[in-house]
């Protein structure tokens, strides 16, 4: 028997951190949504009792590392699974990008294997095992626009962008999510973005509003490190990005437009010297 799982990439409309928790993780507040650019997940139960995992992408981990393959082993722990699983990734989301690839082929192994196994575990539950594997794979597995807090793992839904393109790109540099958040002085930040503002832009269906509110305290220390990210930003808005702005902690940045003119402008504006550029959809 088979299953198949889309995992789907992740954009922040805006990500704040409010400061450090004792337990080492940020308290944040994150407007996030999903785009159509997705990996898409293979999951077949085999006869002997062990996960293997392929991809034909050769640039991320193929053993336990994946996070993939660390979602069925916790299932199989957890539930106790005395069944295999073979888990092809085919991966089409940047890797280290900003985009929550990990950790969206995490959620899609853990929505897939309950499928797969029988396991009837609720959306809660999943949610709650996904906590254990990532701040993000609660939202990863629930997928639309929502406010996420705490860690990133308590969702509120919100209504999902009004219709719009929205450009990716992904400069070919590496980005450490570690890195950036340890290098953060959450004490210390001045410009928090408008997550308020983000919100009733949502809930009002207000273009301008929303594009006024993206922010992202993470830019600054990703700035720093590489400019040629601020630079992408700039060259976006420059082009006729109603709105832009980096995910998560970078590098991808990425251009709002109300148009599908503006987007195909920004697109072959940035493909000259931007290998990995996308133009995709919010899944609503
Ligand atoms: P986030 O936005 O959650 O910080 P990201 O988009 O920056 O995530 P990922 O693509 O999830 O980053 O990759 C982060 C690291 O996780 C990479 O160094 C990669 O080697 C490792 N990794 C483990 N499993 C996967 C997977 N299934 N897909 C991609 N990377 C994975």
């Amino acid at each position: 028997m088979k299953v198949f799982e889309k995992a789907p990439a992740k954009i922040n409309l805006s990500l704040d951190v409010l400061y450090k928790r004792e337990d080492g993780f940020h308290e944040v507040e994150m407007v996030m949504a999903m785009v159509d650019l997705a990996d898409r997940l293979e999951m077949e139960a085999i006869p002997r009792d062990t996960i293997m995992i392929s991809s034909q992408a050769g640039y991320i981990p193929l053993d336990e590392k994946n996070l993939a393959f660390k979602a069925a082993k916790l299932l199989k722990e957890r539930c106790g699974v005395r069944q295999g699983v073979y888990i092809h990734l085919d991966k089409h989301i940047p890797v280290a990008a900003g985009l929550a690839g990990g950790s969206s082929d995490a959620a899609a192994a853990l929505r897939g294997l309950n499928r797969l196994w029988d396991l009837g575990l609720s959306q809660t539950e999943l949610q709650q095992l996904g906590e254990e594997l990532g701040s993000d794979v609660p939202y990863c597995i629930a997928g639309g626009t929502v406010l996420a807090t705490g860690r990133g793992e308590k969702l509120q839904p919100l209504p999902p962008l009004p219709p719009c393109w929205v450009v990716i790109a992904k400069p070919p540099i590496n980005v450490s999510t570690a890195d950036v958040y340890g290098r953060l002085r959450a004490d210390q930040i001045e410009n928090h973005p408008p997550t308020g503002r983000m919100v009733e832009g949502l809930r009002n269906q207000d273009w301008l509003a929303i594009c006024g509110a993206l922010g992202n305290v993470l830019e600054e220390v990703t700035f720093q490190l590489h400019p040629e990210v601020r630079r992408i930003k700039e060259t976006m808005l420059r082009l006729g990005a109603d709105g832009a702005l980096m995910s998560g902690s970078g590098p991808t940045v990425f251009a709002l437009a109300a148009k599908s003119s503006r987007a195909r402008r920004i697109y072959n504006g940035l493909k000259g010297f931007c290998k990995e550029v996308y133009v995709v959809r919010i899944l609503t």
